[in-house]
Order: C-alpha cells, then sequence, then structure tokens
C-alpha cells in the first residue's frame, strides 16, 4: 500500500497511544492497523489493509500541507507527552497552517466543531485532534 497522504510506499509505522492505531513515520498521518469483529467475548482480530483514520474531505487538505510543509502531521491519537511523532513545533505549525488555509480547503466547519469539542490539548493549548 501507499500512504494516501505522502504517498510513500509500504510506510513504516510509529504506534501511537491507542490500541492498533500508529502513524505512517514519514508524515504522521493516523492508520488503524488492528482490525476487530464481533462483541464482547466474541470479538476478534481480523486482518484487513491499513485504514487512514481521516475524514475523506481532509485527505486533500492534510495532502496539501505535508506537500507544502514536509512536516509531521499530529494523529491526534496520542497524549501530550506520550508517542506522538509530532512535536510541539509540528503542531504549533500545523494549527497555523489550518487557521489560514483550511477554509479555502473547504473544511473549516470541521476545524471549528473540533476545536470546541473535548478533543486532545497539546502542551501550547491547541486541539491536536486531527479530523476524525
Ligand atoms: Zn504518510
Amino acid at each position: 500500500m501507499n500512504c494516501e497522504i505522502c504517498k510513500t510506499e509500504n510506510p513504516s509505522w510509529a504506534w501511537t497511544d491507542t490500541h492498533g492505531v500508529a502513524q505512517c513515520w514519514k508524515c504522521g498521518a493516523p492508520y488503524r492497523l488492528y482490525h476487530y469483529e464481533g462483541e464482547g467475548d466474541a470479538t476478534k482480530r481480523v486482518e484487513k489493509p491499513p485504514e487512514l483514520c481521516v475524514k475523506p474531505e481532509y485527505v486533500p487538505v492534510l495532502q496539501a500541507y505535508h506537500e507544502q510543509t514536509g512536516r509531521i502531521i499530529p494523529s491526534g491519537f496520542s497524549f501530550p507527552g506520550g508517542q506522538e511523532l509530532a512535536n510541539r513545533s509540528d503542531h504549533e505549525t500545523f494549527s497555523a497552517w489550518m487557521k489560514e488555509n483550511a477554509e479555502s480547503l473547504k473544511a473549516s466547519n470541521a476545524v471549528v466543531s473540533n476545536a470546541t469539542s473535548g478533543s486532545p490539548r497539546t502542551p501550547d493549548g491547541s486541539s491536536s485532534r486531527v479530523a476524525l
């Protein structure tokens, strides 16, 4: 498979703090690697390809971000100080870029709703949640 955001072929993965979810080592995009079916005791792991954990309308936004900045995208799947690949500077750059560019890329509504919900906060107080 190729990463849908940075187009890397067979990307390496970095686990997040969320079970079964990892980031593309190159761009930081979050993917669900472990898939489950069934409920309760009947839950079992099933083999499926990695699934990008980004709303479809954000895919072109994140592609543009990665292409323009070359920086790691904050996954939104780790606690501050956890296993997140994006460092504080990556978070700040991402937040500033999204404020400036998200509206023109038709994602402003989702950005606003994420900013006011109870999503995880980065050390600088901005939202680290990416389009879930
Ligand atoms: Zn990638």
